[in-house]
């Protein structure tokens, strides 16, 4: 039953301590943290908590990742009347964030079925379809430029832009180089740029097919995402996105 699981969530919070949930969510989250330095690391920044409290408080609240209960724990927290409020605005913006991040999943699978139609040059398919199965879905689709992919593509001059040595083919139907082009900052993150358009060519990368995978799967995305960011910082700042890389990388 739904209400059980709230329930123990809700248990399981109590034994974290809220507060404590939402300062240290991303720590809680990165299981490559060991469990020992976190618990210093809290013991330092509380220095009212007990020590052997840590162990029971760890572990449950990576269970609660584990269970991938973690958005609906920041809901109940920012619902709760006994969290100070500071804590709660502090999940606030876990919260958005990590909606962004699941909108990102969805929009990497709508960015695979972009290239696949980029990478096609425009000819005509003349075969009879069956007529396509219709779904209905309530997420966003973020539309997305051929020109300005193009640019983008063309003005690394058809190079890897993590670092232009690594290894790049040439297209089977044209004279350039395969790459691939990403949106650094994802348009999933379009709430936090209000009016401003994220399908720029300033914030689209070209990527060799191994960065651009290592990006969105790899477990080192972070050192080539704070090397593009470097690179586009600037840029991106003349087109009205200013954005840090913590912000950045909140949303991969
Ligand atoms: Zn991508
Ligand atoms: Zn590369």
């Amino acid at each position: 039953m739904k209400d059980t699981k709230y329930e123990d969530l809700n248990k399981t919070l109590a034994a974290v301590g809220k507060a404590v949930f939402v300062n240290f969510y991303y720590d809680f989250k990165d299981f490559s943290i060991s469990k020992d330095e976190l618990a210093k690391k809290i013991l330092s920044e509380n220095p009212g908590s007990k020590s052997d409290s840590q162990n029971f408080r760890i572990p449950r609240a990576r269970h609660i990742f584990e269970l991938g209960q973690e958005k609906e724990a920041l809901r109940i927290i920012i619902e709760s009347k006994r969290v100070d409020k500071k804590a709660i605005e502090k999940a606030k913006n876990i919260l958005v964030k990590e909606i962004i991040r699941e909108d990102f999943q969805t929009e990497s699978v709508e960015e695979r079925q972009f290239i696949e139609h980029f990478n096609q040059e425009i000819q005509y398919d003349t075969t009879l379809k069956e007529a396509p199965l219709i779904v209905e879905r309530t997420q966003y689709i973020y539309p997305r430029k051929q020109s300005e992919a193009r640019s983008a593509l063309r003005r690394a001059q058809y190079l890897c832009e993590v670092d232009s040595s690594h290894f790049v083919f040439k297209r089977r139907n044209r004279s350039d180089n395969y790459t691939e082009p990403h949106h650094l900052v994802p348009l999933s993150a379009h709430r936090d740029f209000p009016g401003i358009d994220l399908d720029r060519e300033q914030n689209i990368v070209s990527l060799c097919s191994n960065c651009h995978n290592m990006l969105h799967y790899g477990a080192s995305y972070k050192e080539i995402l704070y090397e593009l960011y470097i690179q586009r910082r600037e840029l991106l700042k003349q087109i009205g996105i200013v954005i840090s890389f913590e912000q950045l990388v909140s949303y991969y």
